[in-house]
């Protein structure tokens, strides 16, 4: 079967020109399987998976761990409803993601499916608190430029990549933009103003733009003063990216809602969890009416949660923070040497194990050509613009760092050369 044409014929990809995809020299890679920090195509290459399955994978493909606890919950039951119900998993996980956060208010987990529910989830609740706890009149949202906070009508209004998101604003939430923290506090009617929510110490889709250190400590302490709830979108820094569990920890900021959803399963299965604080979480008891209006059938899968319980285990039992850290050291030498001796990289960035290499040219579509060059030296990664994003699985060897590099190293070479 020529499951290539199939595709061409009947699926529609994400983010793609499907004119570009459906030409007919164009070959998709066709995933079959994967093994570790490798993926293998249908024609038995391998591959280094060298942006974790967009951002996703943490402890690798096919953990044994991983799989059996998965395969473990799989025979008792694979779905039940957290509507009128709960699960033992469930109730459990959600101790165990708030115990990251001991001795503060953020203990409350509402579970959904993806990083845009997740924020979706944190804006209609810090709508419908403001509504029926006497300040109606906060309805507005401040996001960052350059952030991404998914494809959702209301996540989307959040998103500052104009390419991505400008079309639609209209439609959406009311929303200001600032570019720091600066234009942030000169905003005039910060009264009228429910959220602001960024992504910590980085961020992904701004080709992994790093934000001066102290940053989210300061505006943690701003927006404390103005009574505006601090939005955490942790969904791509969450789950040890960074070197820390959770981005926040490094500043030990915590918010009032923290959105958590790529790596919480280990990126085995798609589940979501918004933290909240347990004082927003009381503006929600009372009357019927009061309670919160929101829910996915899928909500709190017991499925996602084995596999999410699994892969916290899994942090304890590889020491997978301390090897980040350790690894990062690793990266940025490697990232140094391709600086010095590649010749046509302006800048690299690092953030424990996420890492971008920018190439020093504007021509359009030079960073997907590098990317595509590198799947011969057993690279697969995608470029934002002419920046090719390196975000391997945490589980990442010395070794297969080095290799990366390499093939990154080369393919930019082959195609400026
Ligand atoms: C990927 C991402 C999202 C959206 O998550 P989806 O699971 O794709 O809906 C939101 N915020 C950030 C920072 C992300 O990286």
């Amino acid at each position: 079967m020529d499951y290539a044409e199939i595709d061409k014929r009947h699926c529609w990809h994400p983010f793609t020109q499907q004119e570009a995809w459906t030409a007919r020299d164009y070959e998709p890679l066709m995933i079959v399987g994967g093994e570790g920090v490798w993926l293998e195509d249908d024609g038995g290459n391998r591959y280094i998976d060298g942006n974790s399955s967009i951002w996703t994978n943490v402890h690798g493909h096919n953990h044994p761990v991983m799989n059996e606890a998965i395969a473990e919950q799989l025979g008792r039951i694979a779905h039940s409803s957290f509507l009128g119900f709960s699960h033992p998993l469930a109730a459990e996980l959600a101790a165990r993601l708030v115990a990251f956060f001991p001795g503060t208010d953020l203990q409350r987990v509402f579970y959904s499916d993806d990083g845009s529910t997740a924020i979706e989830c944190a804006l209609k609740m810090a709508l419908q608190y403001r509504l029926q706890n006497g300040e109606a009149e906060r309805t507005e949202f401040v996001a960052f430029l350059g952030g991404y906070h998914g494809d959702t009508l209301g996540a989307a209004s959040l998103g500052g990549v104009e390419a991505f998101f400008g079309r639609f604003r209209k439609f959406g939430l009311r929303v200001h933009f600032v570019s720091d923290l600066a234009e942030l506090r000169s905003l005039p009617s910060l009264d009228k103003v429910a959220g602001v929510v960024i992504e910590p110490l980085i961020q992904g889709v701004n080709e992994m733009h790093v934000w001066p250190e102290g940053m989210l400590r300061e505006l943690r302490a701003f927006t404390e003063g103005e009574s505006i709830h601090l939005i955490l979108d942790e969904v791509m820094t969450g789950f040890g990216r960074t070197g820390e569990m959770f981005a926040c920890h490094r500043e030990g900021v915590v918010p009032d809602f923290l959105c958590l959803a790529k790596g919480l399963t280990g990126g085995y299965l798609p589940m979501a969890a918004t933290l909240v604080t347990e004082s927003i979480y009381e503006g929600f008891l009372g009357g019927a009416d009061r309670a919160f209006y929101y829910g996915h059938s899928y909500t709190a899968n017991p499925l996602g949660c084995a596999a999410a319980l699994a892969s916290l285990d899994l942090f304890e039992s590889e020491k997978t923070l301390a090897g980040v850290r350790e690894k990062a050291v690793y990266l940025d030498y490697e990232l140094s040497d391709l600086m010095g001796e590649n010749g046509y990289v302006r800048v690299t960035r690092r953030c424990g194990l996420v890492a971008a290499v920018e190439i020093d040219s504007d021509e359009v579509g030079l960073g997907a050509r590098v990317c595509e060059r590198a799947r011969r030296y057993q690279l697969l990664t995608r470029p934002i613009g002419n920046t090719v994003v390196l975000m391997p699985p945490l589980s990442i060897t010395r070794d297969e760092i080095g290799m990366m590099v390499a093939a990154v190293d080369q393919a930019i070479r082959d195609v400026l050369d």
